[in-house]
């Protein structure tokens, strides 16, 4: 990146008196000395440890319990297309996109702050479990609760057990909004055994998932959805520290003519404030101006949980880019610089997962496990060309039974290995297993790029061989 050949740079050290190779590494002493002799900028290494002191030490600075108040639940809306997520959440929140959003930014990612007798509810509508999925690889948890929406006439579809593997892999509590309770003819009962075959089982039948008859075009079932959602979160004691320099997610951005950069952050921790200086991915800058995401209004400051458009950043971030106030407009600068030369070498560097057979293997031989009671979970992802054939790979490691180590099937579905299933793998730490299906191009290349490993079998019995092999401790390297 500098425009130094290497033999310029080799040619300098040995006058130096200093013997290289082309490998070797070399300290930040040397590399100041060999910036002076060719009058370059190193500013770019000191930025990234600067990254490192400062942007870890807010990540990693706990909030003292003392400090600690209750914030607003942030709940995401999934499920299978058509089943009503935009209809609740515009009947919740009280508008009507598809009325048009006049003066609004496009919107793909809705975050709405709502208020019901004093307390509120932040809703986060992604356009699907992907986009959710996606957020979690990046390291961006907004979601505390997940409403799965399942029309009551069609049930629960493929995109609804994808969206319910994307939730449970997520480990956010489940409400289950079956929606279209309205409709003539509907059969609530179905609905209910099929989501107790998923293990959903509905509070009213003995289990822990409480379900919610919703009709988003009749207003039915509203105010139980909501009063659910807040329950939930009085048991979960969401809570954070409102008197730090804030920190959070961006959502979404766009350049807008002569307003600038527009982005819409959600703010996890911490109260945002006009004027704060700001670094976003490889984004900086000053809060110009902050609005309600759903009034529109100007608003000075946004404590946790709160969702914002907010004006002053110099370039647009990327969805799931995590949000930190600093001091010092120029430390702010530097470092989104330093992060803007990282991600044109490196597009999605930080979030390589280093999830694999080989790395289970060494966790087993590190004797991590001795240590704690805790065991080991192998997260998988199985994927097959037929029902029958999922039914058998179930069945064979459901026979698996290690003191340590706990099988995780965090998806099962029939078909070829798809971007979904890469991104979920990536965000929760899991194997792609593969049972006579291919990964189709986009899911290979962002496993590629993210370290996620795929696995293809042709005999069942190869793969539950692997399995054994894995947690006993005695697995060949593949082919
Ligand atoms: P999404 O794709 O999940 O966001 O679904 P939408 O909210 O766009 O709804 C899809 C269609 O179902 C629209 O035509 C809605 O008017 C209709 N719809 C949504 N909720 C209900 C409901 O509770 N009852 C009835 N009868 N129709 C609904």
């Amino acid at each position: 990146a500098s425009g130094l050949s290497v033999a310029d740079v080799m040619r300098t050290l040995m006058g130096m008196g200093m013997m290289v190779n082309i490998n070797a590494d070399i300290d930040f002493e040397t590399a100041e000395l060999l910036a002076t002799e060719h009058d370059l900028d190193i500013e770019l290494k000191a930025a990234e440890s600067l990254e490192q002191e400062l942007i870890t030490e807010i990540e990693e600075t706990a909030d003292a319990p003392d400090t600690l108040v209750a914030r607003p639940p942030v709940v995401t809306f999934l499920g299978h297309v058509d089943h009503g997520k935009t209809s609740l959440l515009d009947h919740l929140v009280g508008i009507n996109v598809v009325k048009g959003e006049a003066g609004g930014i496009t919107q793909h990612i809705r975050a709405y702050k709502i208020e019901k007798d004093g307390r509120a509810v932040t809703f986060v509508d992604t356009p699907g479990h992907e986009a959710f999925t996606e957020m979690r690889a990046r390291g961006a948890n907004v979601t505390d609760i997940a409403v799965l929406v399942v029309a009551a006439d069609d049930g629960i579809m493929p995109q609804t057990e994808e969206a319910i593997s994307h939730a449970k892999a997520a480990e956010v509590p489940i409400v289950v909004a079956m929606n279209k309770i309205d409709l003539e003819g509907v059969d609530p009962n179905r609905v209910m055994t099929q989501l107790t075959e998923h293990q959903l089982t509905p509070s009213e039948w003995g289990g822990d998932v409480e379900i919610v008859r919703t009709s988003a075009t009749q207003g039915i079932g509203m105010d139980e959805l909501l009063d659910t959602l807040l329950t939930i979160a009085e048991l979960n004691e969401y809570s954070a520290n409102p008197n730090r320099s804030a920190l959070g997610v961006c959502l979404e951005s766009e350049q807008q003519g002569d307003r600038g950069v527009v982005a819409k952050l959600i703010v996890q921790n911490g109260t945002l404030r006009v004027g704060d200086i700001l670094v976003c991915g490889p984004a900086h800058g000053r809060v110009r101006a902050m609005q309600d995401t759903l009034t529109g209004k100007p608003i000075t400051e946004a404590g946790p949980s709160t969702p914002v458009s907010l004006m002053g950043l110099d370039t647009p971030p990327g969805a799931g880019d995590r949000f930190h106030v600093l001091k010092d407009i120029s430390q702010a600068r530097e470092i989104a610089s330093a992060r803007e030369g990282e991600s044109s070498r490196q597009s999605l560097s930080g979030i390589t997962t280093k999830v694999s057979f080989d790395s289970f293997q060494e966790m087993l031989e590190d004797g991590k496990l001795g240590e704690s009671a805790d065991t080991v979970k192998l997260n998988l992802i199985i994927r097959a060309d037929a029902r029958g054939s999922l039914e058998a790979i179930d069945k064979e490691l459901s026979k698996f039974d290690h003191p340590e180590v706990e099988i995780r099937v965090l998806q099962r579905s029939v078909g070829g290995i798809s971007l979904a299933d890469a991104t979920l793998a990536s965000a929760s730490d899991a194997v792609i297993l593969g049972f006579n299906v291919i990964p189709d191009d986009k899911a290979r290349s962002l496993a590629e790029e993210r370290g996620v490993e795929i696995r293809r079998y042709d005999v069942i019995y190869k793969l539950t061989d692997d399995i054994r092999a894995l947690i006993e401790g005695r697995l060949k390297p593949e082919e």
